[in-house]
């Protein structure tokens, strides 16, 4: 009888005809029980087993059957194994079980070939806690099992319908422990749902909360817009309805001072400057009132044309060196690098650029104010840069704001509109105004354009 070399087997038989087959099972589940298997491996090994000995005895007469309790090489644990060596060579020398779900009866089957020998092996892992198999132990199982008588196919029957019975009720029972699971799952599905749908109610009432006090918010934003645009027009009506009787009276005390008029006394041309200047003053105010009122109520609509910047900076490098009067300031306007062109206002671009170099004049006391126009990639960057004396940084957003003037810079003049006026007029020209700044290091304010315009 051929087996693979190694260890001792526990128990050989054949498989010659029909009737061995019950043999093989019985004995196959006495031997996973008398090396410790579980009850239902037991019955799994010996299920397999007679299939595989059913499929053999058909397909090549039979096989000599050697059951060995072996050691798994990498784990180390005990395996029961049974080798079923073909009566005849396998076809094609595989073997494959007539139903795939045999092999899962098992941990391994399979053909495997020892030297000359071909057999068809399956085993199983004998389980941690089993009894430990001492050599004695062993011999005694050897013993045991070689006086055995093996019953006859009747008593197979028997057996296995009762180890059908006994794997029914396992069915059962785990049908029952299902059926708990199910009714425990239900009601956790319940649980979820009836907490999803408190979520989804919460949520609900969140949501008509944040849509409440959206709604709220616009209402908010439409009066503070409401109240912005009362506020402009207020201004551009107010600062309109002075302009008149200023100018009159501008009008007035020149003709007063006239010489074709009566002559005045010292004093009384003195008082009519007086009045003169002063009228001019709140001209000037007025007038920036007005233009800041026009820009805020959206009434300036740029004239939109290609704007050559070398012509504009020319016309600027004329108009205000007649501001620059005093001899430690030097007034520098950079030519431009060609091609010098922006699409934008030529009117509103010169009025920002003017203020900026008016102030820049304006808080010089030596060394220079410069314009210079920088183009970066689609972008036309015109800075004025000062020598002055600078502004604290944490000032550097509120000289944006109307009326507001650096302390201890009022004495120059100006009345805090000029600033404003200019970010709005760049604003509508699709740029932005920023200033760099340090006290006692000057001041850069820059006009950032896009070349394309707005
Ligand atoms: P105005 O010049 O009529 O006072 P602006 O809005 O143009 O009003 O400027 C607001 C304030 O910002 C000025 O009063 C001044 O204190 C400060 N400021 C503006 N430009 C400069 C500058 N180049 N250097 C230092 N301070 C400046």
């Amino acid at each position: 009888m051929t087996r693979p070399a190694g260890r001792d087997p526990l128990l050989q038989m054949a498989l010659r005809v029909e009737q061995d087959i019950f043999l093989v099972r019985q004995r196959g589940r006495e031997v996973a029980a008398a090396v410790g298997l579980e009850h239902q491996d037991q019955v799994r090994l010996a299920t397999a087993l007679s299939e595989v000995a059913r499929d053999l005895l058909r397909a090549v007469g039979g096989a000599d059957v050697t059951f060995v309790l072996d050691r798994d090489p990498r784990t180390g644990q005990s395996v029961l194994r049974v080798d079923l060596a073909p009566a005849r060579p396998l076809p094609d020398g595989r073997y494959q079980p007539q139903s795939g779900a045999v092999a899962r009866l098992v941990d391994m089957l399979g053909v495997v070939t020892d030297g000359d020998d071909t057999v068809v092996r399956m085993s199983r892992r004998v389980p941690a806690q089993a009894e430990p198999l001492t050599p004695e132990r062993l011999a005694q199982l050897r013993a045991e099992l070689a006086s055995s008588a093996p019953g006859t196919a009747m008593d197979e029957l028997a057996t296995q319908n009762a180890q059908l019975i006994s794997a029914l009720d396992e069915v059962r029972s785990q049908r029952d422990e299902l059926e708990v699971l199910n009714s425990e799952l239900q009601e956790t599905n319940h649980g979820v749902m009836a907490l999803y749908n408190q979520l989804t109610e919460e949520l609900e009432e969140t949501n008509r909360g944040v849509v409440a006090l959206y709604a709220e918010l616009d209402e908010k934003s439409a009066q503070l817009r409401a109240a912005s645009e009362s506020k402009s027009r207020f201004l551009a009506n107010v600062s309109h309805e002075l302009r008149a009787p200023v100018t009159a009276i501008i009008g007035l005390s020149r003709l007063l001072a006239d010489s074709a008029s009566d002559p005045l006394t010292a004093e009384q041309a003195r008082q009519v400057g007086l009045i003169r200047s002063s009228s001019a003053d709140l001209l000037g105010l007025v007038n920036e009132l007005l233009d800041l009122a026009k820009a805020e109520s959206g009434r300036i609509e740029p004239t939109w044309a290609e704007v050559d910047l070398r012509g504009l900076f020319g016309q600027l490098r004329g108009t205000l060196r007649a501001l620059a009067t005093r001899p430690a300031v030097e007034l520098v306007v950079e030519e431009p690098p060609a091609p010098a062109t922006v699409r934008s206002d030529e009117v509103l671009l010169a009025q920002v650029l003017r203020n900026l170099l008016h102030n820049g004049l304006k808080f010089t006391e030596r060394g220079e104010v410069r314009l210079r126009a920088e183009r970066r990639g689609d972008l036309w960057s015109l800075s004025v840069t000062d020598t002055g004396a600078g502004i604290p940084p944490e000032l550097h957003e509120r000289i944006f704001e109307e009326f507001y003037q650096v302390p201890g810079t009022t004495r120059v003049g100006g009345t805090g509109l000029g600033l404003p006026y200019a970010r709005r007029l760049v604003t509508l020209l699709g740029g932005t105004l920023e200033l760099t700044s340090e006290p006692g290091a000057g001041s850069t304010f820059t006009v950032v354009l896009p070349v394309g315009g707005a």
